[in-house]
């Protein structure tokens, strides 16, 4: 077909609506619970039938990032107790894909997502769809390939037929190797070093030290402590240098504290460590009242401009080296390293007034460090049983290097971030994301945000807000608010 009548026949599907789609179950606080598990989400409004009730909600709802996971069919190729009838019409977007994968166009991408909320699901709410084909656009060069995009919006309703939302989703077609970007990029001066970290240097472990590696093996932070004085200090040393007793114990910190000082090393690049790499001198909690002490160690889950004195942080341990020797209590057993991230931010109990709410307000950093179990929960608790969410060995089959985050969870946490810090009745309207780089596991993937707008009239806020990794901006969007005047 040639470009031109492939467009026109692209075209004629602008404004086509597919035919209604019915969930097959309705709305439930147990699938809600585990929504709220997987996310991490704890706003008793989903969850505790006492506070919701009082609520401006007046009882249970459903996540207002959940809005589109609640028609979805399930997992597939599995039996069911009363399986459709015909097999379902055809809607507009599959219709326009199975022209573009004939077309030669077989790289696809999301690319945006946008959910609208009219009101927020209530338990025992059974949801409904209509989809209609909004856009194709004419042939686009794009850094992926040469390709369409196609833009489907999805109206959400009960089956009393109340309107509750919408969905916008844009996706790219496109064909592979036909992309702006390099197919080689060019030459890096010097190669980044291989960043496993079973790479780095094993520590000198003697007698001296001998407690404190043994904690970390234990994932536990043991502060040196004189029994004699009480004195605290950091690092071991053998003997009090206050009292000058040889007798010394440990407290365990509990791993907060806030950066004191920080530098970032670019050159020289060493095996086992990613640059650039951020080290902070990190002033920890006091602990029994004593003077706080100074640790050295990296901080992860940041770029360099995001850090700055005295921001918080918290633990977390890195399990860097498997034992050489099974057991081994010297430098030859496992060996796990302290290390820093932004600490987790408070989630607020009250909800802010739109009064108190400051244009260009940053919210404070939350660092998630992605496992396999964020990835897998967090998709089996959306409804997306795409492989590429659970299943790592199809996943590299698809030419993926890992399972990564879907849609739905990402606006999941990134709703959880911004409630969290506006309070339990802070009120999503709208959630509206580009998508960029892919959330692998074990890549920390740190949200930032900034208060675009206030009308405090209106209560309305839009909060601007970004998550990363170190591949790139992952998500990118709006998070819009109504807020108590
Ligand atoms: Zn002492």
């Amino acid at each position: 077909m040639a470009a031109d009548d492939l467009l026109t026949t692209l075209q004629s599907y602008v404004g086509k609506r597919g035919p209604v789609q019915v969930a097959r179950h309705p709305v439930t606080p147990t699938a809600i619970a585990d929504w709220c598990d997987a996310i991490g989400d704890i706003n008793p409004v989903y969850v505790d039938e006492e506070v919701a009730a009082k609520s401006r909600h007046g009882g249970l709802v459903a996540p207002p990032a959940t809005l589109d996971i609640w028609d979805r069919p399930g997992l597939p190729a599995q039996p069911r107790f009363r399986p459709p009838e015909k097999p379902p019409a055809e809607d507009p977007r599959s219709g326009v894909l199975r022209l573009l994968d004939e077309a030669g166009y077989v790289g696809v991408v999301a690319v945006n997502s946008e959910l609208e909320l009219v009101r927020y699901l209530r338990p025992g709410d059974l949801l409904q769809n209509v989809q209609v084909l909004e856009d194709v656009s004419p042939e686009k060069q794009t850094a992926l390939g040469v390709g369409h995009f196609v833009t489907t919006r999805q109206r959400y309703e009960t089956s009393e037929g109340e309107h509750v939302g919408d969905l916008l989703f844009r996706i790219l077609k496109f064909k592979p190797n036909t992309g702006t970007a390099p197919a080689t990029p060019a030459e890096p001066s010097r190669p980044a070093p291989d960043a496993n970290p079973a790479l780095r240097p094993r520590p000198g472990i003697n007698r001296d030290n001998q407690t404190l590696y043994d904690g970390y093996r234990a994932h536990e932070l043991r502060v040196p402590t004189c029994k004699g004085c009480g004195r605290q200090f950091f690092p071991p040393l053998p003997r009090c240098s206050a009292c000058g007793s040889f007798d010394i114990g440990y407290t365990v910190s509990a791993g907060r504290g806030t950066v004191y000082s920080h530098t970032v090393v670019h050159y020289p690049q060493a095996p086992g460590f990613r640059y650039p790499l951020v080290v902070a001198l990190v002033e920890l909690e006091p602990i029994d009242g004593q003077p706080p002490l100074r640790m050295v160690a990296d901080l992860v889950g940041v770029t360099p401009a995001q850090v700055h004195v005295g921001m918080p942080v918290q633990l977390e341990w890195l399990d860097s080296h498997p034992a050489l020797v099974e057991g081994a209590t010297d430098s030859r057993g496992p060996i796990s390293i302290p290390q820093f991230r932004p600490a987790t931010p408070a989630r607020r109990a009250d909800t802010v007034p739109a009064g108190d709410v400051e244009a260009g307000a940053a919210l404070p950093l939350w660092t998630l460090p992605v496992s396999p179990t964020h990835i897998v929960a967090g998709a089996v608790a959306t409804r997306d049983f795409q492989d590429v969410h659970h299943d790592r060995d199809l996943a590299h089959r698809k030419g993926s290097k890992d399972i990564f985050l879907n849609i739905n969870t990402s606006l999941g946490y990134m709703q959880r971030y911004v409630t969290d810090w506006a309070g339990p009745e802070a009120l999503v309207t709208a959630l509206r994301v580009r998508l960029g780089a892919p959330a692998y596991p074990y890549l920390p993937l740190t949200f930032s945000g900034a208060v675009q707008s206030v009308d405090a009239e209106s209560g309305r806020v839009v909060v601007g807000v970004q998550a990363s990794n170190e591949l790139g901006p992952h998500i990118t969007g709006t998070v819009e608010l109504e807020l108590p005047q």
